[in-house]
């Protein structure tokens, strides 16, 4: 089939209110035009409140060399690109494989649309149908009040309302807020963990199993601000509760870290969205150091390469649940993924996604029924970008 790439467009969007320590989110989208007049979208995900415009950069720098290509060739295309690193562009690093997913990303939505099918066609068929989700940062609230929560109290409230929302699983990161809702040291724990420290975190786990009971599966989130001693320590705490897993106690990079904690702990182990394409990946694997991987499409490399991932994961018994922290467009990027894969976990219902702002961003608005999402059946990602959104971005660039 022939198709050929006539410009590329990248957005900065507005920002949808929710503001990181750094600013607030501005999220980097880019719209894949062709001659034939269908379109892809992809999103690089990078940046929550910072970055923005080192993306936005990257993008235009590269979408040179996607004009004038056929976005059905997007992984002769994408191995094309990763060779550029060598020597070139020193590695990678998160700025170019967010913009390098991006574009994998719009590719493979152009390639279902001008198919006329889903992607999850495109690799290789519907394994699951309804997906699982867990609420995702429950800390920042949800039902309408996203707002930091603070003492047990409120997240028991906050259990109770996700729970009567559907969904029985939730993740939360227990050592973000303090109980009077400021932020704990801006994710800079002070480890070894204080008694305060760890008190803090068994409160909040003990009035969230209380109101749970013992279906709900609890997740927790510690953004790599832990060391070898505190991460056993907290792995004391979340085993008493029955922690379902954990989400990167340490940088996954501390590679015999790492190693060290999956043998030395008793909570599965997660991590995956700070690392790029199969090569970042297979240490872990190789390792036998991770139990359930979490590649963020919008900068591992795309929808292919995350495929690709999620297959070397499921060689080594590895599930995989999909990092999202972005818009609707990698949502619905994600749902494809989860559907095609046979070692899917269970989907991140990320909260923003309860923020009207987030939904406005798209046509669709993908949310659980009952705790599941159904994969949907449009061509391509099934998602497009909302006439609001574009009209209210905050940069519209076009590359031709
Ligand atoms: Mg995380």
């Amino acid at each position: 089939m022939k198709i050929r790439i006539t410009n590329v467009e990248i957005f900065m969007l507005k920002h949808a209110g929710t503001t990181s320590p750094y600013g607030p989110y501005k999220p980097v989208v880019v719209k894949v035009n062709t001659d034939t007049g269908i379109y892809g979208l992809g999103e690089a995900g990078v940046s929550m409140g910072i970055g923005e415009h080192a993306l936005a950069g990257m993008l235009m720098d590269i979408a040179p060399y996607y004009i004038g290509r056929n976005p059905m060739d997007n992984e002769v295309i994408w191995e094309e690109m990763r060779t550029k690193i060598n020597g070139h562009i020193s590695g990678g690093g998160a700025v170019y494989y967010g913009s390098l997913s991006a574009f994998d990303t719009a590719l493979t939505d152009i390639k279902g649309k001008a198919l006329n099918i889903p992607v999850y066609q495109l690799l290789g068929g519907k394994q699951n149908a309804d997906l699982r989700c867990y609420y995702s940062m429950m800390q920042a609230g949800t039902g309408g009040d996203l707002s930091p929560r603070g003492t047990a109290e409120e997240y028991a409230q906050t259990a109770e309302k996700i729970m009567n929302a559907g969904f029985d699983a939730a993740k939360i990161a227990p050592l973000y807020f303090d109980r009077d809702k400021s932020v704990l040291g801006d994710r800079r724990i002070v480890t070894p963990l204080t008694s305060y420290s760890l008190n803090l975190m068994e409160e909040r786990l003990k009035a969230i199993r209380d109101v749970g009971g013992k279906g709900f599966d609890i997740i927790v989130e510690y953004f790599c601000s832990l060391d070898s001693r505190s991460a056993i320590q907290a792995d004391a705490v979340a085993a008493r509760y029955g922690v379902f897993y954990c989400e990167e106690p340490v940088l996954p990079m501390k590679r015999k870290l790492f190693k060290s904690l999956h043998e030395n702990t008793h909570v599965p182990l997660a991590t995956g969205e700070k690392i790029h394409t199969r090569w970042q990946y297979s240490d872990l694997f190789e390792d036998s150091s991770v139990d359930i991987i979490q590649p963020d499409i919008s900068n591992c490399g795309g929808i292919s390469e995350t495929k690709k991932i999620c297959d070397m994961a499921h060689i080594y018994g590895v599930k995989a649940q999909i990092h999202i922290a972005g818009t609707p467009i990698a949502t619905a990027a994600a749902l494809q993924v989860e559907a095609a894969i046979p070692n899917f976990f269970i989907h991140e219902y990320f909260y923003l996604n309860e923020a009207a702002e987030y939904a406005d961003y798209c046509t669709c608005d993908y949310k659980p029924v009952n705790g599941k999402i159904k994969v949907p059946d449009l061509p391509g990602i099934g998602q497009d970008l909302s006439d609001k959104a574009v009209a209210e971005a905050l940069s519209h660039i076009v590359i031709d």
